[in-house]
């Protein structure tokens, strides 16, 4: 970071700072914010996460280390704190459109300090002061970072460290992703001598299912699972009835479409999701092919080389029609090999 030494004498006094996630917040994300809030809560600041969107049930546990607000939920006090805040903090996103209940022009960025630790494909907004990193495997890795870069090692308490090792667990996919470099291990090693049990975070994290959750990972398996062996691909479908059916809750479908992948010869993976405004998708791949071009330049979305998201509005059948007749058009040299 070329400004280091100004945001050092920034935050060398109390200041009043919003921490702000992409809407969904995953463990990631939400991990991020909070491990970094209270990080700065020890440094006298005052800080809020504001969450554009609701947390999944199985994060809870994070939302005890610091004050969280959800933006859709309780907007005016959200919008008050914003208001008043001297900094902004933008953790896991670089996209203005990320943060999707909140208007980006609420934020002000103009006339506030501001912050961007990300790891996405894309930046396509500009604060003061950033580490932004595409090799890094998670946007906790970076706020790691950061509290090294800003000499406050000493202040990762246990709350900090299993928030992180949260984000870092999740988005390499327990430390099997390709982005699982020497440093990940590193920083968890560290953590782990700190005091950090590794194994709570994972059953926080993983054990902590509903029984409609389970069974609606079953019901999508055997009943919603189309697989295309000439193009490589394994995309689930899920409609507004099978959600119903299944009390489907935010974070249910978390991880489902990477048992796509998991089929011999698949190299890349889907799921639609109708919601009532949208249908949202996951896409993923191994190997050389690009799912955040694919989303990016077709489904209004974005993310990773190897995990992206986007949306479509005019419904499940035509959202998957069109992902099929685009893969249809490339080339099966250009749909990556294992
Ligand atoms: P997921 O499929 O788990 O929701 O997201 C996979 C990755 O793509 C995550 O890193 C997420 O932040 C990113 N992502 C998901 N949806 C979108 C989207 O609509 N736009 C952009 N730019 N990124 C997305
Ligand atoms: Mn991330």
């Amino acid at each position: 970071m070329h400004n280091l030494s100004e945001l050092k004498s920034f935050l060398s006094n109390p200041k009043k700072i919003v921490i702000i996630p992409h809407l969904k917040p995953d463990a990631d994300a939400l991990g991020s914010c909070v491990g970094l809030a209270v990080l700065l809560t020890q440094l006298q600041h005052e800080v809020l996460i504001v969450s554009p969107t609701d947390y999944p049930e199985f994060l809870d546990w994070m939302t005890a280390y610091a004050s969280v607000a959800v933006y859709d939920k309780q907007t005016t006090y959200c919008q008050e704190f914003i208001d008043k805040a001297e900094m902004v903090v933008l953790l896991d996103f670089s996209e203005e459109n990320r943060i999707k209940p909140i208007p980006f022009e609420a934020l002000d960025l103009p006339q506030k300090k501001s912050l961007l630790l990300d790891h996405h494909l894309g930046k396509a907004i500009n604060t003061t002061f950033e580490h932004w990193s595409v090799k890094a495997a998670a946007t906790a890795e970076l706020v790691y970072d950061l509290a090294l870069m800003l000499d406050l090692k000493h202040l990762i308490n246990l709350p900090i460290a299993e928030c992180l090792y949260a984000g870092m667990m999740t988005d390499t996919g327990s430390f099997k992703h390709p982005s699982t470099n020497s440093k990940v291990h590193r920083i968890v090693a560290e953590l782990i001598e700190m005091g950090l049990e590794s194994a709570k975070v994972h059953r926080l994290i993983y054990d902590n299912n509903s029984e409609d959750r389970l069974r609606l990972l079953g019901f999508a398996l055997s009943e919603r699972m189309v697989v295309l062996p000439a193009l490589q691909t394994a995309y689930f479908t899920l409609a507004r009835a099978d959600l119903k059916r299944f009390k489907f809750k935010n974070g249910d479908s978390e991880g489902l479409v990477n048992y796509g992948l998991s089929i011999k010869g698949i190299t890349i993976a889907a799921i639609f999701i109708e919601h009532p405004e949208e249908v949202r998708i996951s896409f993923r791949s191994v190997g050389a092919f690009s799912v955040a071009d694919l989303a990016k330049k077709h489904f209004n979305g974005g993310g990773h080389k190897n995990a992206a998201g986007g949306v479509a509005q005019k419904g499940l059948d035509d959202a998957v029609q069109l992902f099929v007749s685009l893969l249809n058009e490339y080339q099966t040299d250009e749909l990556g090999h294992r």
